[in-house]
């Protein structure tokens, strides 16, 4: 008599858009594991027979990114290649009732908060003893660390909130017990990840506890560098950079995305800010943080914005001298407030001031880079490639900034290590060096 052979199913998670996308692709991955599926994350082989894709829905490119990966997959379905195919995630939480229609193949859609569900369907439960136990896709020395979902802020052109929903802070508690359960599996490097990390506690302890977080975290042994991510200018915790200031294991290194500086456009984008506020604020970070690093994020091309703000931006840029900055081009999205406005700035005009942008911020980042030549830098090895070592100073954060490049011709080195660099030579964005001590 012929065996019937249970095929067990095999999942294959696939993560589009940011960080925070990350960290609920490995919260997904976590549970499945711990209901004995066989799960790999963006996997190369295509033995499959189910594919999970975790969307972003945040702008243009990001949702056409999103919708084709969705039609990649439905080809595979309808080509026998694979049999389930779910979708969650941002783009699928905005869009569920339309993506239903337009692209029928997929079994279910699921929102941003519907892992419970998405596990039942695909035959799991949800543990609730897991919480603070995560299973990392990144390099097992660094980790991402969301201390909060949603946002309560208004900003013109954002649409996070619609996808994310209110801003609601983990407990102390529950973030503690994450960074421990990182550091016991070998996470050296923490970067704190939201959509708004200055809220952080206003809404659970009534009071923003953004600095007191990072002295618990900081004090948990093993704990060896904390990045923060996504600070938010208006009404900025200045005691965090206290904090910053006297802990050794914090990085001087902050990402606070400023958006834009001239008053007529942070009025328009609903940030709670003026450009004089803006500029003292970055003052006062440098002055209470010596030798900080700080990465900006801009906007191009806003609704309403004029030659004479774009100037502004402009100069604003060559003065301030961020260490690291990103500018996207303004995109139009639907249930935004800027959404109700006229889109009067060109496709054209959004590239032309984005690439101005960056080409002052290139002269800078080289001359800022320059500057470290014949400096001692302590860096965290993230990978070997093309006959390097490549890595990150604690004025780097991995994916969006600078790395240092040490040759492995005549060097040996353990990938999640620390050593002491000598930078020997800059380019634009990137460095070389030499160790001297590990
Ligand atoms: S702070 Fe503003 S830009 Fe950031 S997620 Fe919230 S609404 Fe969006």
């Amino acid at each position: 008599m012929k065996t019937k052979t249970l095929k067990k199913d095999k999942i294959n998670i696939i993560t589009l858009g940011c960080s925070k996308n990350i960290v609920d692709s490995e919260e997904l991955y976590s549970q499945l594991k711990a209901n004995d599926f066989e799960v790999e994350h963006e996997s190369e082989q295509d033995d499959a027979n189910i594919v999970i894709i975790n969307t972003c829905g945040f702008i243009d490119n990001a949702k056409e990114e999103s919708i084709n990966t969705i039609i990649r997959w439905a080809e595979a379905k309808q080509a026998g290649e694979i049999e389930k195919l779910y979708v969650t995630g941002c783009l699928s939480q905005r869009y569920k009732p339309d993506l239903e229609k337009e692209i029928p193949e997929v079994d279910q859609y699921f929102g941003t908060t519907h892992l419970p569900q998405l596990l039942k369907t695909v035959g799991a439960d949800y543990k609730n003893e897991l919480v603070g136990e995560r299973l990392i896709t990144t390099p097992s020395h660094y980790a991402y660390l969301k201390i909060s979902e949603g946002c309560d802020r208004p900003c013109s052109f954002c649409a996070i909130p619609i996808m994310r929903g209110k801003h609601v802070s983990k407990s102390f508690e529950q973030i503690e017990a994450e960074v421990r359960g990182l550091v016991k599996n070998g996470t050296k490097e923490l970067l704190l990840i939201a959509q708004d990390s200055t809220f952080y506690g206003l809404d659970l302890y009534g009071e923003r506890k953004l600095a007191e977080l990072l002295r618990r975290i900081s004090d948990i042994e093993g704990v060896e560098w904390i990045r923060l991510h996504y600070a938010y200018p208006s009404q900025f915790p200045l005691d965090a950079l206290e904090v910053m200031a006297e802990r050794d294991n914090i990085c001087k290194y902050i990402d606070i995305p400023l958006q834009h500086v001239s008053d007529n456009m942070l009025k328009t984008m609903r940030r709670g800010i003026t450009r004089q506020r803006t500029e003292d604020l970055v003052k006062t970070i440098r002055e209470k943080v010596p030798g900080i690093a700080i990465r900006t994020t801009l906007i191009a091309g806003h609704p309403g914005e004029t030659q004479q703000d774009f100037e502004d931006l402009c100069e604003f840029v060559k003065n301030s001298r961020f260490d690291r900055l990103g500018i996207f081009t303004y995109s139009h999205e639907e249930g935004t407030h800027a959404g109700t406005l006229v889109d009067d700035v060109s496709a054209e005009v959004k590239e032309d001031r984005a690439a101005a942008i960056m080409e002052i911020q290139q002269t800078i980042s080289a001359e800022v880079n320059k500057e470290k030549v014949g400096k001692i830098f302590k860096v965290l090895f993230d990978r070997k490639e093309g006959g390097y070592y490549i890595g990150r100073t604690e004025f780097d954060s991995p994916e969006v900034d600078n790395e240092v490049l040490v040759s492995a011709k005549d060097t040996y080195l353990r990938i999640g290590d620390f050593a002491n660099v000598m930078i020997e030579s800059a380019e634009d964005f990137d460095l070389y060096g030499k160790v001297i001590a590990q």
